[in-house]
């Protein structure tokens, strides 16, 4: 199944916890990560008084279910020191990992939604996610990427984001 992963950092050395992560999914077994967009820096979205994110999207191919793959992204955050117990929604963190796409799968799950809820209002999700999917189209609502992007600038529904690349 081709997947689309989404890694966000806004604590401590953010790009080396986003290169940690994807060396921690390349090295596990019934994975291949394919490629891996740019970096972008993002303004935090509900806790404006944090630091800002960077932000980026990878390309995978895998025989895990989406359950196992979530299991993995909970089991790679733990690793790299994310503190689940005193954590606020939308608050600091060294890293996140969301399961953006799962080939054009939709699931609805009391811990898993795919896609992801929130990648149709994400700025920092849909401009790297475009960079890998092109001709991707949201799979519950048909829209492509670029339409979802440009529904996002007439709602002026803003997330700064800077390209570092
Ligand atoms: P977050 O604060 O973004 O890390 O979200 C935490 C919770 O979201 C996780 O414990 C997951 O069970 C749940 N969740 C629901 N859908 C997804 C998804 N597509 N990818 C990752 N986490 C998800």
């Amino acid at each position: 199944m081709r997947v689309y992963i989404g890694l966000g950092s806004n604590l401590g050395d953010r790009e080396s916890f986003i290169r940690s992560a994807i060396e921690a999914l390349v090295r596990t077994p019934h994975i291949s990560v394919l490629r891996r967009a740019g970096l972008y820096e993002s303004e935090p979205i509900g806790i404006t008084n944090q630091p800002w994110f960077l932000n980026t999207v990878i390309e995978l191919e895998t025989t895990l279910s989406p359950q196992e793959l979530l299991a993995l992204c909970k089991g790679i955050e733990r690793s790299l020191g994310r503190q689940h117990q005193h954590r606020e929604r939308h608050g600091p963190r060294e890293i996140d990992l969301d399961i953006l796409l799962y080939d054009d799968i939709a699931i609805h799950e009391p811990d898993l939604t795919i896609p992801h809820p929130e990648l149709h209002r994400r700025r920092f999700v849909l401009v790297p996610l475009l960079e890998l999917a092109p001709q991707q189209t949201h799979p519950v609502t048909k829209q492509s990427l670029r339409q979802l992007l440009a529904l996002l600038k007439d709602a002026q529904e803003v997330n700064f984001y800077r390209d570092l690349n």
